[in-house]
């Protein structure tokens, strides 16, 4: 092992909601813990795919912004200072003699850790980005794969090209402050839920189908317009724009984390009741877990979190004592 390589107890890749919660209660129960994130920032799906909207389904919490809740969780997360590292994908995981697991992330560099709480998802999310050789010149601009901030596109005319469940919710969610939205979509049908493709037929959002978005038209700043053809007939419609959204679907995978040898479903992780995988020393916790009646919600992955700390503790510690810790009478917090 290198020298000075510091050895954490936990460290549970993926800095989704779970993993953030995850870590808060890994400290509580006194672990050295560390995050892992491949993207730039934390907050899982909840920031990638829907910072704005409204999560209603928390005990506790009638209603709050995706992000806000990631906030929150930021900094509960932070209470016990665990270690985050971003911008690194997990691929690699070996376990040397002493026991010690070595996990390799994309950039070569090396983890040490006793154990690990995989809280990864379904994996490392990226969007597929427009398949134009300009993509790269707007993106950041006006072309747009979500929305950031909803007040960025108050009074701007948008066009939006995709025609699943992110697509048709972002009509929904920017035709009240939008000057106008337009929805370009290749197929008839729609693969989204019905209740908002009912909530888009009752509003103005223009629906282009099928039409596939084929030429996008700008200058060195920002796209002005974009061509569609009718997939059908072959006529083409010129639309000024000023904003672009992009919902072109996004791939997902556990990527190399395949070849580790854990028992694998349908995309997920197999656990047991106490969130043990079939590698001895590695947990899991929220998306990426599955087992029979599993909820996958983010409240179901808050309570399986701090499920998986408490084996890893017990695995690390047998004489310790596997029980909840309540916050209420932990040390640290009570004087707080
Ligand atoms: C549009 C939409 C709306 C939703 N609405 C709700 C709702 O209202 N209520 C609700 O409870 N749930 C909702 N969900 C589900 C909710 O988002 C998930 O249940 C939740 O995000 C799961 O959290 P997680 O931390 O387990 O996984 P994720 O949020 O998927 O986070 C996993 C993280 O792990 C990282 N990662 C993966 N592999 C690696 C690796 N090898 N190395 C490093 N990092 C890695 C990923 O980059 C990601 O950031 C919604 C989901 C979607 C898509």
């Amino acid at each position: 092992m290198a020298e000075n390589q510091e050895i954490y107890d936990v460290t549970i890749i993926g800095g989704g909601p779970v993993g953030l919660f995850t870590a808060f209660y890994s400290g509580m129960r006194e672990l050295k813990t560390k995050v892992i994130e491949f993207l730039p920032r934390l907050g899982g799906k909840v920031s990638f795919f829907f910072p704005e909207k409204i999560i209603r389904d928390i005990g506790g919490i009638p209603g709050i912004a995706g992000q806000q809740l990631i906030e929150q969780l930021k900094e509960q997360a932070a209470t016990f200072e665990p270690e985050m590292v971003l911008n690194q994908r997990v691929e690699g995981f070996e376990r040397m003699d002493d026991g010690i697991i070595v996990l390799t992330a994309s950039n070569g560099e090396k983890h040490y850790t006793r154990t690990v709480i995989l809280a990864t998802g379904m994996g490392t999310l990226e969007v597929n980005e427009l398949d134009s050789k300009d993509a790269s010149k707007y993106a950041g601009k006006n072309l747009h794969y979500k929305a950031e901030k909803l007040g960025d596109f108050k009074d701007r005319h948008v066009v939006i090209s995709g025609g699943g469940d992110s697509a048709v919710d972002w009509a929904n969610e920017l035709e009240p402050i939008a000057a106008s939205v337009t929805i370009i979509h290749r197929r008839n049908e729609f693969g989204c839920l019905e209740s908002s493709m009912t909530k888009m037929k009752q509003s103005s959002v223009r629906v282009l189908r099928p039409y596939t978005l084929e030429q996008i038209h700008g200058n060195e700043e920002r796209i002005q317009s974009v061509t569609a053809r009718h997939s059908e007939t072959g006529r083409t419609e010129l639309i000024e724009l000023d904003e672009l959204m992009i919902n072109h679907g996004f791939k997902i995978d556990l990527g190399p984390m395949l070849d580790w040898g854990l028992d694998i479903e349908e995309g997920r992780i197999k656990a047991d009741r106490h969130m043990r995988t079939n590698l001895p020393g590695v947990f899991v916790a929220g998306d990426a877990a599955s087992y029979e009646s599993k909820l996958r919600l983010i409240a179901g992955g808050l309570t399986e979190g701090p499920t998986a700390v408490n084996t890893a503790k017990a695995y690390l510690d047998p004489e310790a004592e596997n029980m909840a810790m309540y916050s209420t009478h932990h040390k640290k917090l009570i004087h707080k």
